[in-house]
């Protein structure tokens, strides 16, 4: 089946929809991103995942050229356009064509993507199952140098984690900063659970604002579960007794080992489970409806 990609305005396929080798995106990872889920043809959070893509472009500076209720349609849009009702949304913005030098007053226009389509980042076993993970060695990029919480295009620190967890044989790996705190996996929030506790580091440390991690913690709470946001180290990860990352591509998955430590009883965890399992029935009810109409 075809699939369309919305692109600055229009729909082309997926053939057509090429961008400039002058794409300042391209050249220098200058522009954002944000990666949204539909669930039986709702898009989970839609107006909170367009209000960090909108932080993001204001605190680089870039002009998206859509309000934010016209960019909740171009999604719903792209959605129905593909015909689809459970879907990965990856949508872009650059800073457009410009020419090989730096500046970014010579991109005129921004670049608008939306790309939808059926996507499971881990295998459908894996979410009972659990996975693996190591610590790695690479550092989150500092709040000070290149804010973890712009959700940039510029993604090189992530993807050199998981090469480290790909060289080590295994799926995923978490982060540590600058200061030894762990703060995220490659592309998700980290919990632990310790003692009945559900515990996530505080975005300062270094990790992004996740829009899953901030369902799972409202969840947490309707189901007077004791959450606290608090930096943790490597200790802390291996003696908890459930460890879970949450992420819009990788939802909810179970970790049941790091660096070779067996958390837990290496089953995925009650509290773990409990959440999962609320988290899910959530996504069918808790967004926007890409086939309704809206005013
Ligand atoms: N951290 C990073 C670095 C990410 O790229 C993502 C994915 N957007 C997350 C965490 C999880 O955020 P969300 O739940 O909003 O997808």
């Amino acid at each position: 089946m075809e699939q369309w990609i919305f692109r600055n305005g229009q729909f082309v396929d997926r053939d057509s929809a090429t961008v400039s080798v002058f794409d300042h995106g391209l050249l220098y990872g200058d522009g954002i991103f944000e990666g949204i889920r539909a669930y039986s043809g709702n898009l989970f959070r839609l107006r909170e995942h367009l209000l960090r893509l909108y932080a993001s472009a204001k605190s680089i500076l870039l002009e998206i050229p859509y309000s934010l209720d016209e960019m909740m349609e171009i999604v719903a849009g792209t959605v129905r356009r593909n015909l689809l009702n459970d879907a990965y949304i990856r949508l872009v913005v650059t800073r457009g064509m410009g020419d090989l030098g730096l500046d970014p007053k010579k991109c005129p226009t921004a670049e608008v993507i939306v790309i939808a389509e059926q996507l499971n980042m881990f295998a459908p076993e894996l979410y009972t199952r659990g996975i693996e993970v190591i610590c790695a060695a690479t550092r989150r990029n500092r709040s000070d140098v290149l804010s973890p919480k712009v959700k940039s295009l510029n993604y090189l620190n992530n993807i050199l984690v998981k090469l480290e967890a790909h060289a080590a044989g295994v799926n995923e790996a978490l982060v540590l900063n600058s200061e030894g705190y762990v703060v995220e996996g490659s592309g998700e929030n980290v919990f632990l659970v310790r003692d009945g506790v559900v515990y996530t580091p505080p975005t300062y440390l270094g990790a992004l604002e996740g829009i899953t991690r901030q369902a799972v913690l409202e969840i947490a709470q309707e189901l007077h579960i004791e959450t606290r946001e608090e930096p943790f180290t490597r200790h802390d990860v291996y003696v908890a007794d459930e460890i879970f990352l949450t992420g819009t591509a990788a939802e909810m998955v179970p970790v049941i080992k790091v660096d070779g430590r067996v958390i837990g009883s290496g089953l995925p965890g009650e509290v773990t489970r409990q959440l999962h399992r609320v988290f899910q029935e959530r996504t069918k009810t808790d967004g926007y409806a890409v086939y309704a109409p809206h005013a």
